[in-house]
């Protein structure tokens, strides 16, 4: 019994008529049909034919506290009526505003005491891209300028943040990066570790950072950004080795270090921050997804004393958008904090990751096509192989087994992402045991069926 909506076919051929999807073929979707998502209720999703699924990546890593809320829905509608919008220009500001930049002060670690407000992670990352040069434009190092990223990570889909991220088939399109990005190699082990060990490879991957600082000099490098574990990358688990390192490069370079938290950040690390759980002490933190749990679009950048007091000794900072600081945006931000932490989902979110770790582990480390099973927190990543024990790529394109296990997926009624051929999770912070034995059923399920594709069209067969 699916109220107020038109027929599942009938919505399909309007969406596909005049409704364009992010990173999406849109003729390929036209011809099979989008899935409609028509509720939610906690990890579980309703779509336009009435089927449960169960939401493993919390909708785009975001509705944390999980879906049904309704304590966000009366805080919406009570700060619409008081005041709907102002802006935050003219030396303006307004209660809510004041009472979310004081929460997230209090929550970031250290001296992370100023909030910048956006709309998105994409804004507050180009809102980064823009400050730290500022910063040091104001210090008189206007050629202190360049910010070094990393090949496969994801800060955003703007210009500006998706020229910080290091996803090739974004930079192919539209003239992507923008000058003054450069990229160095990413921490990713299984793929690229080679002979070394993954500490070994840490260090080394690091120290790429070191060897571009000195080759073009400390006075023109501004930032380094990394997302503390990589997200959209394919659930990228840096060895322990890398952070510390890539620290004392950018303490000794006097290089600003911008920790990602989009999706780290709000309790998904089982910490408040990701920077908490790998040991970062990162000058800004970009903040979004989580912020709201995904209830209202909002993002933003935590920034250091020193940071804060570096810009605004350069008067004004000709920098903001329309929707810094909506009043809307800030009172369901503030819900979703005050509820995190009277259920003190931080600490749950610790425990269950604990319990994903263990359950993915008994039930796919042995599976034929899983190569690694990694987790951190509520993240978790199945590596897919064609050969166990080798770490080696199928000889195939790269996602097309990883598709094949998505699809089935799908036809389980669970929400997993593939990245390549890697298969991820990032369910909401209160999933119980059973919702993470349900999901794990529904996975394993969905290995079998993948496993089966891939054995009969003659997939398991590695690249030489
Ligand atoms: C999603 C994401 C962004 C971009 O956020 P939007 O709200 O989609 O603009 C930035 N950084 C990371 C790490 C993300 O995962």
């Amino acid at each position: 019994m699916i109220p107020n909506h038109l027929p599942t076919e009938e919505l399909q051929a309007l969406d596909a008529a005049h409704h364009m999807h992010p990173f999406t073929d849109g003729n390929a979707l036209a011809a099979k049909g989008a899935r409609v998502i028509t509720g939610a209720r906690g990890i579980w999703l309703t779509d336009s034919d009435g089927r449960q699924l169960v939401d493993g990546m919390s909708g785009l890593w975001c509705v944390n506290i999980g879906y049904g809320r309704d304590s966000l829905a009366d805080v919406a509608a009570a700060q619409m009526k008081q005041l709907p919008y102002y802006n935050t220009f003219f030396q303006t500001t307004h209660p809510p505003v004041i009472a979310l930049a004081e929460r997230v002060a209090q929550l970031a670690p250290d001296d992370l005491n100023h909030v910048f407000f956006a709309g998105s992670g994409s804004e507050a990352n180009d809102t980064n891209i823009r400050m730290v040069r500022h910063f040091w434009a104001a210090q008189g190092k206007p050629e202190k300028s360049i910010i070094v990223a990393r090949k496969n990570g994801y800060h955003g889909s703007s210009v500006g943040s998706g020229s910080l991220g290091g996803m090739v088939a974004m930079h192919a399109q539209g003239g992507l990066p923008i000058p003054g990005i450069a990229h160095i190699n990413q921490p990713h082990w299984y793929s690229e570790g080679g002979d070394m060990t993954p500490e070994e490879f840490g260090l080394a991957r690091a120290r790429e950072l070191e060897a571009y600082i000195q080759e073009v000099g400390a006075d023109r490098v501004a930032a380094f950004i990394g997302e503390p574990i990589q997200g959209a990358g394919g659930v990228i688990i840096p060895p322990e080795s890398y952070w510390p390192e890539i620290q004392r490069i950018c303490q000794q370079y006097d290089v600003l270090l911008i920790a990602d938290e989009v999706i780290c950040g709000f309790g998904r690390t089982g910490h408040w921050f990701g920077s908490q759980s790998l040991g970062i002490k990162p000058d800004i933190m970009t903040i979004a997804k989580g912020l709201s749990s995904g209830y209202a679009p909002i993002g933003g950048s935590i920034v250091s004393d020193r940071v804060a007091e570096g810009i605004n000794a350069g008067g004004d900072f000709n920098h903001g958008y329309t929707y810094s600081g909506h009043p809307m945006a800030c009172a369901v931000a503030l819900e979703n904090l005050r509820i995190m932490e009277d259920e003190n989902l931080v600490d749950r979110a610790a425990e269950a990751g604990k319990h994903l770790a263990k359950t993915w582990q008994d039930r796919f480390a042995d599976h034929p096509l899983v190569g690694a099973v990694e987790s951190h927190g509520l993240l978790a990543a199945l590596q897919l192989t064609p050969k166990k024990g080798s770490r080696s790529p199928f000889a195939a394109d790269k996602g097309t087994v990883g598709t094949i296990c998505r699809d089935a997926c799908f036809a389980n009624d669970l929400v997993m992402r593939h990245v390549g051929d890697r298969m991820i999770v990032a369910p909401p912070l209160i999933i119980t045991e059973d919702e993470i034995t349900e999901m794990a059923n529904r996975a394993e399920k969905a290995l079998n069926t993948a496993l089966d594709t891939c054995t009969r069209e003659g997939l398991l067969v590695a690249a030489s």
